[in-house]
């Protein structure tokens, strides 16, 4: 069981999303809807994200689009290795793309955005907005169908007016709750990793993302995925303890995201 569900509504959704994996080894999001799926990251091998889609009876149909948050290797992996097995485009930013371009082969099938401007992969609208972390060009998303909406930012040192702005409003928020700070101080990293993991460009501590679901609470937030827990410097019973009492259960599910496998389909 790899995502703990405090409470799960009922209700018709326009769109479905799944963890497949999430934490500093690797990182997938799968969403669709009735028309089309996309994949968020694919930060695990090409054949360890089909596993785990088939884990979850997820098939690669009609599959879009992947689209790169950032860089970092437990976000891009797989990504153009799925791209090219499946014929399936593959989107990021000009300057993401220059940076892994001598790493990552062949694309045909290259989409760049912007960060800041919206685009379409079938019906979804997808927004990338600009985030704080430790890579060239990291972006946080919106994904909306019809009246659904998913905000979506993982690695983030901090949460600025503009991450808040486009997050605002969601009906699903993907966030991460990266350490504990009396953990990751007190843990056997290097002084120099605890200070980027604690800086503006590093990672949001559980306390920094309570305060952040504190801010973006409304009415039709109906589920919070937290994701990219640290195996070292954080538990699953740290981030429920500091960030599970935001909300009324009643309204909103909270769920965990972990490393191990992929988690149940949400509807959002
Ligand atoms: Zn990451
Ligand atoms: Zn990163």
């Amino acid at each position: 069981m790899c995502i703990i569900v405090l409470n799960m509504k009922n209700g018709k959704s326009n769109i479905s999303l799944c963890s497949l994996a999430s934490g500093s080894v690797g990182n997938s999001i799968y969403i669709e809807n009735t028309t089309a799926k996309i994949l968020i990251d694919a930060g695990l091998s090409g054949i360890e994200i089909e596993r785990r889609m088939e884990s979850k009876s997820l098939t690669f149909d009609d599959m879009k689009g992947i689209v790169i948050s950032h860089e970092h290797n437990d976000h891009l992996m797989g990504a153009a290795i799925l791209s090219r097995r499946f014929d399936i485009p593959l989107y990021m930013s000009r300057l993401t793309y220059q940076r892994v371009a001598h790493k990552i082969g062949e694309v045909k099938n290259l989409k760049i955005f912007e960060p800041g401007v919206s685009f379409y992969i079938g019906d979804f609208e997808v927004h990338p907005f600009q985030i704080s972390h430790d890579a060239v060009d990291p972006v946080g998303f919106s994904v909306t169908y019809k009246d659904s909406k998913v905000g979506i930012a993982t690695d983030l040192g901090i949460a600025t007016g503009m991450v808040k702005t486009h997050l605002k409003d969601s009906n699903m928020l993907f966030i991460e709750a990266n350490h504990d700070p009396e953990m990751l101080i007190n843990g056997s990293y290097p002084w120099s990793l605890k200070q980027r993991i604690r800086s503006r460009h590093g990672h949001l501590s559980n306390f920094d993302t309570r305060e952040l679901l504190v801010d973006l609470k409304h009415e039709n937030l109906r589920n919070v995925v937290l994701g990219h827990l640290s195996e070292e410097n954080n538990t699953p019973d740290k981030v429920l303890e500091t960030c599970g009492d935001v909300f009324n259960i009643d309204k909103t599910s909270i769920h965990l995201a972990l490393q191990s496998g992929a988690g149940d389909l949400i509807e959002v």
